[in-house]
């Protein structure tokens, strides 16, 4: 149960309606978001929305417990923008957080970064935990790789999101990220949502690979209860019987959520996919589709890379990438941030920045 408290509702009001949920048998949580002043009664018991709705002070009651409420356009009928640093996620300007599966060494992630940097992305994505299906695979380099990405991303003048997998490392990740990515994997992991959600940080919440777009939308729930605005959604292919493509990105999801949420959204065509071939027309349809932004993944020498090597662009095909989605973000209304003419170099590809091995 979620109550939308009237800006105008005075802190007797509040007070009369929080005790009327607690008598109920909720336990009452409040919750300031820039949009609105909630109250979340936490428990079974719909008969009892009517009798909130015809309280003084009371604006709007969503009485439904499989059905999103904070992030439900009734409670915020504007559309949410999140900044991710310089990075403003659900603005007029597509944001493009690009980056390597997995950062792999200092090289790798420095040349990455400039290069993605001075081609227009806007934030710097980076593996350090990383959730990979078999155990014998590649891990990551942990909190190694998150200073390695931090130093990159200052370095580009790019903010930077990588994926955090345990509750216990939140608060040590926090210092090192202007984004937490919550994987696909980990969208249902509630303990994970709450601790990321006490951040205030922004947020990447991965939909997940079986995931129905109500349980996504509820997944985003946890977060904005704990008072965290700051939920981004991204659509990243879901299981189905094609084997064709390693997932069947769903581009239908754009659309729904955006009629159902305030919360940007994006897309990322690299893990939807799973084939480079198909990355660059699929996030021309992504950004068509309405999409707030993409997330890519880009590699020096993606046959030499640690993770998702098949998936990933290299980099003279981030820079075609970015150069096809720049008419289509016109043709929808959008547009691209600038790239940073200062950083471009000359050359592009694998030899242009003298990538060497990872370090
Ligand atoms: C990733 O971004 O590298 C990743 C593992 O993504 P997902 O959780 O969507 O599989
Ligand atoms: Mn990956």
């Amino acid at each position: 149960m979620i109550v939308k408290m009237s800006p105008t509702a005075s802190p007797s009001e509040r007070g009369a309606v929080s005790e009327a949920l607690a008598q109920a048998g909720f336990e009452v949580q409040p919750v300031a978001l820039p949009f609105g002043s909630f109250l979340a009664g936490l428990g079974p018991g719909e008969a009892f929305a009517g009798k909130l709705r015809a309280m003084a002070g009371v604006e709007w009651v969503q009485p439904g417990e499989s059905t999103p409420a904070l992030g439900s356009l009734e409670a915020n009928p504007g559309r949410s923008t999140v900044a991710i640093g310089s990075c403003l996620v659900g603005g007029p300007s597509l944001a493009v957080m690009a980056g390597p599966c997995s950062v792999e060494g200092p090289t790798q992630v420095q040349t990455c970064a400039r290069f993605v940097s001075a081609y227009g992305a806007t934030v710097l994505r980076g593996g350090a935990y990383k959730p990979r299906t078999s155990p014998y695979s590649f891990q990551g380099f942990g909190r190694e790789a998150l200073e390695m990405l931090q130093e990159a991303g200052r370095a580009a003048g790019l903010p930077v999101v990588s994926e955090v997998m345990d509750p216990g490392d939140v608060e040590a990740m926090a210092p090192f990220v202007d984004c937490f990515q919550l994987g696909a994997r980990s969208m249902q992991n509630f303990p994970l949502l709450k601790a990321v959600g006490r951040t205030g940080k922004a947020a990447l919440l991965k939909r997940g690979p079986s995931a129905g777009l109500a349980e996504f939308l509820l997944a985003a729930e946890y977060l904005l209860l704990q008072g965290n605005p700051n939920v981004i959604l991204c659509e990243r292919g879901i299981k189905t019987f094609e084997t064709a493509t390693r997932n069947t990105l769903d581009l239908n999801a754009v659309p729904i959520l955006k009629a159902r949420t305030h919360l940007p959204v994006v897309v990322d065509p690299s893990h939807g996919t799973g084939r480079r071939a198909a990355v660059i027309p699929m996030a021309r349809a992504a950004v068509a589709a309405g999409a707030d932004g993409l997330m890519v993944e880009v590699h020096p020498d993606p046959d030499r890379a640690l993770s998702d090597g098949d998936q990933s662009l290299t980099l003279a095909e981030f820079r075609q990438l970015m150069d096809e989605i720049g008419p289509v973000a016109e043709a929808v209304g959008r547009s691209l941030a600038a790239p940073r003419q200062g950083l471009r170099q000359t050359g592009s590809g694998r030899r242009g920045l003298g990538w060497g091995a990872a370090g």
